[in-house]
């Protein structure tokens, strides 16, 4: 079982180095980050020990309730979903950054829990660059502004961005929501605005589309279904 998780997640990273290569990247500049919702604990345990070491949850709940389970698991955590900013204090001590901060009360919510606490927190902002009304995210017109008002917050650091990208079966219509957010990236660093030059960070695509975003120059890439099969329900 859990070598069939080994070989799964070797499979997904040779197609993210294979598809680095054809557009002429460094499969070393496209992390791997997998999202472990819905997924029991002992099989996020077993992707730790084949080789996994950034993960991601996007349900506060579940992140609280599997994080004991994980303690003596060396990894690194990202939160990947909507956040509700009163969840924000459940996360904040759970995680090393915030990939889905899509609005700036909860930019400043998070920045405020962050120097409580005397450190510094990582975020991404969270684009909608499909502009399907279902997902979350900023909207491509307010991200240079949200971004820039984040790279402003003393205990924030800001990353790059995060987008999901366009739900089609149109390759181009893909492809374009993941060169909006490069676009958009290129744009914010080049703003000069404090705390934006070092944002350059792409998170996106997923099991289904990842060669997509890796040709559009995603840094990251979110897998779940690829590795560990398809959702329990
Ligand atoms: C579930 C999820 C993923 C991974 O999706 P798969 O299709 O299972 O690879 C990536 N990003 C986010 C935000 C997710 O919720």
């Amino acid at each position: 079982m859990s070598s069939e998780l080994a070989n799964r997640l070797s499979a997904v990273r040779e197609r993210v180095a294979t598809a680095a290569r054809v557009v002429g990247r460094d499969p070393g500049e496209v992390q791997l980050l997998l999202a472990v919702k819905a997924q029991p604990a002992e099989q996020v345990q077993a992707a730790i020990r084949a080789g996994a070491t950034l993960l991601g949850h996007n349900r506060a709940q579940e992140l609280a309730a599997t994080a004991p389970c994980l303690v003596e698991y060396e990894h690194e955590m990202h939160f990947i979903g909507r956040l509700q900013s009163n969840k924000a204090t459940k996360v904040v001590p759970l995680v090393s950054c915030v990939q889905s901060v899509d609005r700036f009360a909860l930019a400043e919510r998070l920045d405020r829990l962050a120097g409580n606490v005397g450190r510094m927190l990582d975020v991404f902002v969270q684009v909608n660059t499909s502009g399907e009304p279902t997902k979350a995210g900023v909207a491509p017109e307010a991200a240079v502004d949200l971004a820039t008002g984040v790279g402003a917050l003393p205990h924030l650091r800001l990353r790059g961005l995060m987008t999901v990208g366009a739900n089609s079966d149109d390759v181009d219509v893909v492809r374009e929501s993941y060169e909006r957010l490069a676009r958009l990236r290129d744009d914010i660093v080049s703003s000069g605005a404090p705390g934006t030059a070092e944002a350059r960070e792409l998170s996106m695509g997923m099991s289904g589309d990842l060669e997509i975003a890796v040709a559009a120059g995603a840094t990251m890439v979110r897998v779940g279904t690829a590795v560990f099969g398809a959702r329990p329900a």
